[in-house]
């Protein structure tokens, strides 16, 4: 049987990516953000690849667990934490390590007396975005409670997150930077603070561990760079097969609510891909796929399960041709997603189980 859509992903792109984030960050450790099913590329297969990465961060409890009884032995570390007891305690049975980042989460671990403790814990510190973290002034008083605490063997390190990295030289990102170096450097503790943004663009921010998510997976943080001026190689090419096609005339309305109309006699082809495979509708009309080595218009809105495009310039189709939504030389994620008025993270994190995944080496 035939399935699509697919997403090829190229796990050598993977590791070729991997290593750009090691020449960059030489005398860093690596913590690869793997959260949202590794932006959609298969959290436990990405987790497999990268088996030189020091560790990995995932947003959530579940997520790490799923890691685990995958059998990735690395530490994981939770960017959200926990908020209970119970979670505390499978936190620790699963050897997952938690970022402690409000003051309620301090109370909880002073009050238990976990059958088996933590490690590789982190504070995360507020120094600009105003997500998650304790403000510089919170962080002594943080510190004795994680440090002394039966709970947590080994000290806790300093985390903080950018909120401006993509925007190069913004004064922001010196301003948070300097705040969690200052705190850093007052406690002895290690650091991690750079995102992929960072690791290309903010040297001084490296520290002790980098925490790179997007750049792993070849799409560019920067809106102004390509992720092949950054040399990163895009993982994901996202395909679909050609079902049909059809002739129009001159008035013929595509789609729902007509919103495309052909002004001249024409072809179109619709493509098994869909907002149902989490496709975005908001490429109606924008989008641009790739048939034949030739970049063609979405036309009309995307539906659940469908999408038309302009074959009037292509020759040679035929149904059952494939069809590349993105990952090609000819057109990028980074390119939809500014087709979609979002970024490449949304794009690639919301295709769902509707998509297959299919691995491969080169
Ligand atoms: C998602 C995330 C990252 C990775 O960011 P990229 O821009 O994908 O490199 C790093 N740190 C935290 C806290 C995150 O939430």
């Amino acid at each position: 049987m035939s399935s699509y859509p697919v997403a090829h992903i190229n796990l050598a792109a993977l590791q070729h990516n991997f290593q750009r984030v090691k020449q960059l960050a030489p005398n860093s450790k690596i913590m690869s953000v793997i959260k949202a099913d590794a932006y959609g590329h298969g959290a436990i297969q990405v987790a497999q690849a990268l088996h030189d990465s020091d560790g990995f961060a995932v947003a959530r409890l579940s997520e790490g667990l799923r890691l685990r009884a995958a059998g990735i032995q690395q530490p994981i570390v939770i960017l959200e934490g926990v908020n209970s007891i119970a979670d505390l305690q499978t936190a620790a049975d699963n050897f997952l390590s938690i970022v402690f980042h409000h003051a309620s989460q301090l109370e909880l671990i002073a009050t238990v007396r976990l059958t088996r403790p933590l490690t590789f814990c982190w504070l995360m510190v507020e120094t600009g975005m105003h997500r998650l973290g304790l403000s510089t002034d919170q962080i002594e008083g943080a510190l004795n409670v994680l440090n002394t605490s039966p709970n947590i063997i080994g000290e806790a390190g300093l985390m903080s997150h950018f909120a401006n990295s993509d925007l190069v030289g913004d004064p922001r990102n010196q301003q948070q930077l300097d705040l969690l170096m200052d705190s850093a450097q007052q406690y002895g503790l290690e650091t991690c603070m750079a995102n992929s943004a960072a690791i290309m663009s903010i040297e001084a921010s490296h520290g002790d561990w980098v925490r790179p998510g997007i750049m792993l997976y070849g799409a560019s943080p920067f809106e102004d760079k390509t992720a092949q001026d950054l040399d990163l190689k895009s993982v994901m090419m996202l395909k679909s097969e050609l079902i049909a096609m059809h002739t129009l005339q001159v008035g013929d309305n595509v789609g729902y609510g007509g919103t495309w109309i052909a002004d001249k006699p024409g072809r179109i082809g619709i493509v098994s891909i869909g907002y149902g495979d989490g496709y975005s509708r908001h490429l109606s009309n924008v989008g641009s796929v790739v048939i034949h080595q030739q970049k063609v218009q979405v036309v009309g809105r995307v539906s659940m399960d469908m999408i038309a495009i302009n074959l009037s310039n292509v020759s040679d189709v035929c149904v059952g041709d494939t069809v590349i939504m993105w990952g090609n030389d000819l057109l990028t994620v980074d390119d939809m997603a500014v087709q979609a008025n979002t970024i490449s993270y949304e794009l690639l994190c919301q295709l769902n189980e509707r998509v297959k995944r299919e691995y491969h080496h080169g």
